[in-house]
Protein backbone atom coordinates (compact mmCIF):
# COMPACT_ATOMS: atom_id res chain seq x y z
CA UNK A 1 0.00 0.00 0.00
CA UNK A 2 2.92 2.53 0.61
CA UNK A 3 4.51 4.26 -1.76
CA UNK A 4 8.44 3.98 -2.01
CA UNK A 5 10.39 6.59 -3.50
CA UNK A 6 13.69 5.76 -4.79
CA UNK A 7 16.25 8.09 -2.77
CA UNK A 8 14.42 8.36 0.64
CA UNK A 9 14.88 5.07 1.60
CA UNK A 10 16.20 5.70 4.44
CA UNK A 11 14.64 6.41 7.40
CA UNK A 12 17.07 9.24 8.29
CA UNK A 13 18.43 12.21 6.38
CA UNK A 14 20.63 14.67 8.14
CA UNK A 15 18.86 17.50 10.53
CA UNK A 16 15.53 15.87 9.16
CA UNK A 17 14.18 12.71 10.57
CA UNK A 18 10.79 10.71 8.86
CA UNK A 19 8.07 8.53 9.75
CA UNK A 20 5.65 6.56 8.24
CA UNK A 21 2.40 7.00 9.04
CA UNK A 22 -1.86 6.88 7.54
CA UNK A 23 -2.25 9.23 4.65
CA UNK A 24 -5.52 9.50 3.15
CA UNK A 25 -5.55 10.28 -0.33
CA UNK A 26 -9.14 9.87 -1.61
CA UNK A 27 -12.13 7.95 -1.36
CA UNK A 28 -10.94 4.12 0.07
CA UNK A 29 -6.66 4.99 -0.42
CA UNK A 30 -5.27 4.82 2.74
CA UNK A 31 -1.48 4.63 2.44
CA UNK A 32 1.53 4.01 4.91
CA UNK A 33 3.78 6.25 3.77
CA UNK A 34 6.63 8.63 4.71
CA UNK A 35 6.89 11.95 6.22
CA UNK A 36 8.64 14.20 8.36
CA UNK A 37 8.21 13.67 11.66
CA UNK A 38 6.26 15.87 13.64
CA UNK A 39 8.73 18.06 16.15
CA UNK A 40 8.36 21.03 18.59
CA UNK A 41 6.58 23.80 16.92
CA UNK A 42 4.83 25.73 19.82
CA UNK A 43 6.35 26.20 23.38
CA UNK A 44 3.40 24.31 24.72
CA UNK A 45 3.60 21.34 22.19
CA UNK A 46 4.83 17.97 23.66
CA UNK A 47 6.00 15.05 21.74
CA UNK A 48 4.25 11.65 22.20
CA UNK A 49 5.83 8.06 20.86
CA UNK A 50 2.55 6.57 20.41
CA UNK A 51 1.97 3.24 22.36
CA UNK A 52 -1.21 2.06 20.26
CA UNK A 53 -3.66 4.52 17.91
CA UNK A 54 -6.73 2.78 16.38
CA UNK A 55 -9.32 3.85 13.90
CA UNK A 56 -12.40 6.06 14.40
CA UNK A 57 -15.89 5.33 12.89
CA UNK A 58 -15.68 9.20 11.95
CA UNK A 59 -12.62 8.25 10.25
CA UNK A 60 -15.06 6.71 7.80
CA UNK A 61 -16.86 9.76 6.72
CA UNK A 62 -13.80 10.68 4.93
CA UNK A 63 -12.80 7.34 3.94
CA UNK A 64 -15.73 6.39 2.18
CA UNK A 65 -15.86 9.78 0.69
CA UNK A 66 -18.70 11.12 2.02
CA UNK A 67 -16.65 14.23 3.87
CA UNK A 68 -14.55 15.44 1.29
CA UNK A 69 -10.73 15.01 1.30
CA UNK A 70 -8.81 18.25 0.77
CA UNK A 71 -5.94 16.30 -0.32
CA UNK A 72 -3.41 13.75 1.64
CA UNK A 73 -4.61 14.05 5.34
CA UNK A 74 -2.49 12.33 7.82
CA UNK A 75 -4.79 10.30 9.51
CA UNK A 76 -6.30 9.37 13.53
CA UNK A 77 -6.93 11.28 16.82
CA UNK A 78 -6.68 9.10 19.17
CA UNK A 79 -4.00 7.89 21.07
CA UNK A 80 -2.08 7.27 24.28
CA UNK A 81 1.74 6.58 24.89
CA UNK A 82 5.14 8.29 26.43
CA UNK A 83 6.04 12.05 26.20
CA UNK A 84 9.54 11.96 24.25
CA UNK A 85 9.85 16.11 24.73
CA UNK A 86 7.89 19.09 25.66
CA UNK A 87 8.08 22.59 24.81
CA UNK A 88 9.90 24.88 27.02
CA UNK A 89 6.65 26.70 28.14
CA UNK A 90 5.35 23.36 29.17
CA UNK A 91 4.94 23.01 32.98
CA UNK A 92 2.85 19.74 34.43
CA UNK A 93 3.92 17.31 31.11
CA UNK A 94 7.36 15.72 31.46
CA UNK A 95 9.36 13.51 29.28
CA UNK A 96 8.85 9.27 30.47
CA UNK A 97 4.86 9.94 31.28
CA UNK A 98 2.60 7.96 30.02
CA UNK A 99 -0.63 9.50 28.66
CA UNK A 100 -3.88 9.80 27.30
CA UNK A 101 -5.04 13.49 25.49
CA UNK A 102 -8.21 14.14 23.58
CA UNK A 103 -8.79 14.68 20.19
CA UNK A 104 -8.98 18.33 20.69
CA UNK A 105 -5.99 19.77 22.40
CA UNK A 106 -7.51 22.45 25.14
CA UNK A 107 -5.79 24.92 27.31
CA UNK A 108 -8.23 23.70 30.03
CA UNK A 109 -8.03 27.47 31.83
CA UNK A 110 -10.35 29.12 29.33
CA UNK A 111 -14.49 29.84 30.45
CA UNK A 112 -15.50 27.29 28.06
CA UNK A 113 -12.79 24.52 29.37
CA UNK A 114 -13.50 25.79 32.82
CA UNK A 115 -17.38 24.51 32.21
CA UNK A 116 -16.25 21.35 31.07
CA UNK A 117 -16.42 21.88 27.71
CA UNK A 118 -13.06 21.67 26.54
CA UNK A 119 -14.16 20.90 23.53
CA UNK A 120 -15.24 23.56 22.55
CA UNK A 121 -11.77 25.22 23.92
CA UNK A 122 -11.81 29.03 23.05
CA UNK A 123 -7.70 28.17 21.75
CA UNK A 124 -8.62 24.28 20.54
CA UNK A 125 -7.19 22.80 18.13
CA UNK A 126 -7.59 19.56 16.40
CA UNK A 127 -5.29 16.63 17.17
CA UNK A 128 -4.13 14.90 13.95
CA UNK A 129 -2.07 12.30 12.43
CA UNK A 130 -1.88 9.84 15.65
CA UNK A 131 -2.15 6.70 13.08
CA UNK A 132 1.70 7.17 13.21
CA UNK A 133 4.46 6.33 15.97
CA UNK A 134 4.83 9.73 16.95
CA UNK A 135 2.74 12.40 17.08
CA UNK A 136 2.71 16.34 17.96
CA UNK A 137 0.19 17.51 20.74
CA UNK A 138 -0.65 20.92 21.28
CA UNK A 139 -1.37 22.50 24.54
CA UNK A 140 0.39 19.34 26.39
CA UNK A 141 -0.72 21.06 29.91
CA UNK A 142 -4.18 20.98 29.10
CA UNK A 143 -4.64 18.18 27.12
CA UNK A 144 -2.48 15.90 28.46
CA UNK A 145 -3.77 13.90 30.98
CA UNK A 146 -0.73 11.34 33.01
CA UNK A 147 -1.37 7.53 34.55
CA UNK A 148 -0.64 6.97 37.46
CA UNK A 149 2.34 4.86 36.13
CA UNK A 150 3.71 3.05 32.85
CA UNK A 151 0.84 0.77 32.58
CA UNK A 152 1.09 -2.95 31.79
CA UNK A 153 0.60 -4.05 28.27
CA UNK A 154 -2.68 -5.17 28.71
CA UNK A 155 -4.02 -2.32 29.78
CA UNK A 156 -3.11 -0.02 27.02
CA UNK A 157 -6.22 -0.86 24.74
CA UNK A 158 -8.52 0.04 27.34
CA UNK A 159 -6.43 3.43 27.83
CA UNK A 160 -6.53 4.39 24.28
CA UNK A 161 -10.14 4.30 24.07
CA UNK A 162 -10.44 6.84 26.98
CA UNK A 163 -8.49 9.12 24.20
CA UNK A 164 -12.35 9.37 22.23
CA UNK A 165 -14.54 6.75 22.00
CA UNK A 166 -15.57 5.82 25.56
CA UNK A 167 -15.13 9.47 26.64
CA UNK A 168 -17.29 9.61 23.97
CA UNK A 169 -20.01 6.79 25.05
CA UNK A 170 -19.67 8.34 28.12
CA UNK A 171 -20.58 11.71 27.18
CA UNK A 172 -23.58 10.88 25.70
CA UNK A 173 -24.50 8.92 29.10
CA UNK A 174 -24.00 12.34 30.60
CA UNK A 175 -25.99 14.28 27.97
CA UNK A 176 -28.92 11.97 28.15
CA UNK A 177 -28.79 12.17 31.99
CA UNK A 178 -28.18 9.05 33.04
CA UNK A 179 -29.00 8.20 36.39
CA UNK A 180 -29.35 4.74 38.40
CA UNK A 181 -32.58 3.04 38.11
CA UNK A 182 -33.61 4.35 34.60
CA UNK A 183 -34.46 2.72 31.56
CA UNK A 184 -31.70 3.72 28.29
CA UNK A 185 -31.78 3.13 24.91
CA UNK A 186 -28.89 3.08 22.39
CA UNK A 187 -29.06 3.77 19.19
CA UNK A 188 -25.89 2.76 17.31
CA UNK A 189 -23.81 -0.75 17.93
CA UNK A 190 -20.88 0.65 16.57
CA UNK A 191 -17.82 1.48 19.21
CA UNK A 192 -19.01 4.73 20.70
CA UNK A 193 -22.74 2.79 21.08
CA UNK A 194 -21.50 -0.53 23.00
CA UNK A 195 -18.85 2.18 25.37
CA UNK A 196 -22.50 4.09 25.56
CA UNK A 197 -23.78 1.06 27.12
CA UNK A 198 -21.22 0.60 29.26
CA UNK A 199 -20.94 3.99 30.49
CA UNK A 200 -25.00 3.20 30.97
CA UNK A 201 -24.00 0.34 33.59
CA UNK A 202 -21.42 2.14 35.02
CA UNK A 203 -24.07 4.82 35.79
CA UNK A 204 -26.23 2.88 37.41
CA UNK A 205 -29.04 2.54 34.95
CA UNK A 206 -31.13 -0.14 35.16
CA UNK A 207 -32.44 -1.25 32.04
CA UNK A 208 -30.45 -0.86 28.83
CA UNK A 209 -31.97 -1.56 25.62
CA UNK A 210 -29.33 -1.87 23.13
CA UNK A 211 -30.57 -1.42 18.82
CA UNK A 212 -28.76 -3.50 17.58
CA UNK A 213 -28.78 -6.43 14.32
CA UNK A 214 -25.08 -7.85 14.51
CA UNK A 215 -24.87 -10.63 16.49
CA UNK A 216 -21.57 -9.94 17.77
CA UNK A 217 -21.97 -6.78 18.58
CA UNK A 218 -25.31 -8.00 20.56
CA UNK A 219 -23.14 -10.09 21.96
CA UNK A 220 -20.69 -7.59 23.33
CA UNK A 221 -23.40 -5.29 24.50
CA UNK A 222 -24.91 -7.88 26.65
CA UNK A 223 -21.60 -8.38 28.17
CA UNK A 224 -21.60 -4.14 28.83
CA UNK A 225 -24.90 -4.24 30.72
CA UNK A 226 -27.15 -4.46 28.03
CA UNK A 227 -30.55 -5.68 29.19
CA UNK A 228 -32.75 -5.95 26.13
CA UNK A 229 -31.97 -6.14 22.24
CA UNK A 230 -34.25 -4.37 19.67
CA UNK A 231 -33.23 -5.23 15.75
CA UNK A 232 -36.08 -3.43 14.42
CA UNK A 233 -35.16 -0.07 12.74
CA UNK A 234 -37.06 3.50 12.06
CA UNK A 235 -40.19 3.11 13.23
CA UNK A 236 -40.65 0.13 14.06
CA UNK A 237 -37.61 0.40 16.23
CA UNK A 238 -39.24 3.22 17.81
CA UNK A 239 -42.64 1.05 18.17
CA UNK A 240 -40.30 -1.58 20.18
CA UNK A 241 -38.77 0.96 22.49
CA UNK A 242 -42.30 1.85 23.23
CA UNK A 243 -43.68 -1.47 23.58
CA UNK A 244 -40.95 -2.15 26.34
CA UNK A 245 -41.36 1.01 28.36
CA UNK A 246 -45.42 0.57 28.97
CA UNK A 247 -45.98 2.73 25.83
CA UNK A 248 -44.06 5.60 27.53
CA UNK A 249 -40.46 5.54 25.75
CA UNK A 250 -37.17 5.78 27.59
CA UNK A 251 -35.45 8.12 30.50
CA UNK A 252 -32.26 8.39 28.27
CA UNK A 253 -31.62 8.05 24.32
CA UNK A 254 -27.73 7.59 23.54
CA UNK A 255 -27.90 8.39 19.50
CA UNK A 256 -24.21 7.29 18.12
CA UNK A 257 -24.91 7.40 14.63
CA UNK A 258 -25.77 10.33 12.81
CA UNK A 259 -27.64 9.87 10.20
CA UNK A 260 -31.25 11.23 10.05
CA UNK A 261 -32.78 7.90 10.98
CA UNK A 262 -30.75 7.53 14.13
CA UNK A 263 -31.75 10.73 15.05
CA UNK A 264 -35.42 10.29 14.57
CA UNK A 265 -35.40 6.88 15.97
CA UNK A 266 -33.80 8.79 19.53
CA UNK A 267 -36.04 11.71 19.51
CA UNK A 268 -39.25 9.83 19.20
CA UNK A 269 -38.03 6.77 21.64
CA UNK A 270 -37.58 9.59 24.45
CA UNK A 271 -40.56 9.78 26.94
CA UNK A 272 -41.77 13.36 27.74
CA UNK A 273 -38.86 14.44 29.80
CA UNK A 274 -36.55 12.54 28.67
CA UNK A 275 -32.78 13.89 27.58
CA UNK A 276 -31.14 12.77 23.95
CA UNK A 277 -27.52 12.79 24.35
CA UNK A 278 -26.34 12.94 20.37
CA UNK A 279 -22.84 12.10 19.68
CA UNK A 280 -22.82 10.55 16.58
CA UNK A 281 -21.26 13.45 14.33
CA UNK A 282 -24.90 14.67 12.20
CA UNK A 283 -24.54 13.73 8.28
CA UNK A 284 -27.55 15.51 6.78
CA UNK A 285 -29.55 15.45 10.08
CA UNK A 286 -32.49 17.80 9.99
CA UNK A 287 -35.17 18.42 12.83
CA UNK A 288 -38.37 19.84 12.77
CA UNK A 289 -39.41 22.16 15.31
CA UNK A 290 -42.80 21.27 15.50
CA UNK A 291 -41.84 17.79 16.45
CA UNK A 292 -39.10 18.74 19.17
CA UNK A 293 -41.79 21.50 20.88
CA UNK A 294 -44.36 18.97 21.18
CA UNK A 295 -41.94 15.81 22.36
CA UNK A 296 -40.93 17.46 25.47
CA UNK A 297 -37.33 15.82 25.49
CA UNK A 298 -34.33 17.61 25.81
CA UNK A 299 -31.56 17.41 23.90
CA UNK A 300 -27.97 17.77 23.77
CA UNK A 301 -24.82 16.91 22.38
CA UNK A 302 -21.32 17.47 20.52
CA UNK A 303 -17.99 16.63 20.47
CA UNK A 304 -17.43 14.94 23.23
CA UNK A 305 -15.61 16.94 25.60
CA UNK A 306 -13.50 13.82 26.93
CA UNK A 307 -10.78 15.95 28.46
CA UNK A 308 -13.32 16.39 31.29
CA UNK A 309 -13.85 12.72 31.89
CA UNK A 310 -9.88 11.69 31.60
CA UNK A 311 -8.86 11.54 34.93
CA UNK A 312 -12.21 9.56 35.93
CA UNK A 313 -12.25 7.30 33.50
CA UNK A 314 -8.29 6.53 33.97
CA UNK A 315 -8.82 6.05 37.73
CA UNK A 316 -11.86 3.47 36.53
CA UNK A 317 -9.31 1.29 33.87
CA UNK A 318 -6.29 1.42 36.57
CA UNK A 319 -8.40 -0.26 39.04
CA UNK A 320 -10.31 -2.86 36.65
CA UNK A 321 -13.59 -1.65 36.99
CA UNK A 322 -14.17 -1.03 33.59
CA UNK A 323 -12.28 -2.90 30.34
CA UNK A 324 -13.98 -1.14 27.61
CA UNK A 325 -10.82 -2.16 25.93
CA UNK A 326 -12.71 -4.93 24.53
CA UNK A 327 -14.16 -3.10 21.60
CA UNK A 328 -10.89 -3.83 19.71
CA UNK A 329 -11.91 -7.07 18.03
CA UNK A 330 -9.24 -6.61 15.08
CA UNK A 331 -5.20 -5.86 15.93
CA UNK A 332 -2.97 -5.24 13.59
CA UNK A 333 0.49 -3.63 13.17
CA UNK A 334 0.32 -0.03 12.15
CA UNK A 335 1.87 -0.45 8.61
CA UNK A 336 -0.91 -2.72 7.53
CA UNK A 337 -3.48 -0.03 8.45
CA UNK A 338 -5.12 -0.05 5.29
CA UNK A 339 -6.86 -3.55 6.48
CA UNK A 340 -7.60 -1.95 9.07
CA UNK A 341 -9.69 0.51 7.68
CA UNK A 342 -11.54 -1.93 5.31
CA UNK A 343 -12.47 -4.56 7.91
CA UNK A 344 -14.34 -1.47 9.73
CA UNK A 345 -15.36 -0.48 6.33
CA UNK A 346 -16.60 -3.70 5.67
CA UNK A 347 -18.17 -4.41 8.90
CA UNK A 348 -16.20 -7.20 9.85
CA UNK A 349 -14.47 -5.72 12.99
CA UNK A 350 -15.84 -3.34 15.36
CA UNK A 351 -12.72 -1.36 15.76
CA UNK A 352 -8.92 -1.80 14.79
CA UNK A 353 -6.12 -1.59 17.45
CA UNK A 354 -3.07 -0.81 15.48
CA UNK A 355 0.37 -0.93 17.03
CA UNK A 356 3.44 1.35 15.81
ZN1 LIG B 1 -10.06 26.34 26.94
Amino acid sequence: MSTQHPGTMSTKTIGRQTIRGAVLYGPRDIRFEERDAPTIVQPTDAIVRVSAACVCGSDLWPYRGISPVAGPSPMGHEYCGVVEEVGRAVKSIRAGQFVIGSFFASDNTCPNCQAGYQSSCQHRELVGGAQAPVLRVPLADGTLVATPGVPSDDLVPSLLTLSDVMGTGWFAAHAANVKPGKTVAVVGDGAVGLLGVLAAKQLGAERIIAMSRHEARQRLAREFGATDIVTERGDEGVARIKELTRGIGADSVLECVGTQESMMQAVRSTRPGGSVGYVGVPHGVELNGEELFFSHIHLHGGPAPVRRFLPELIDLVWNGKINPGKVFDLTLPLDQVAEGYRAMDERRAIKTLLRP
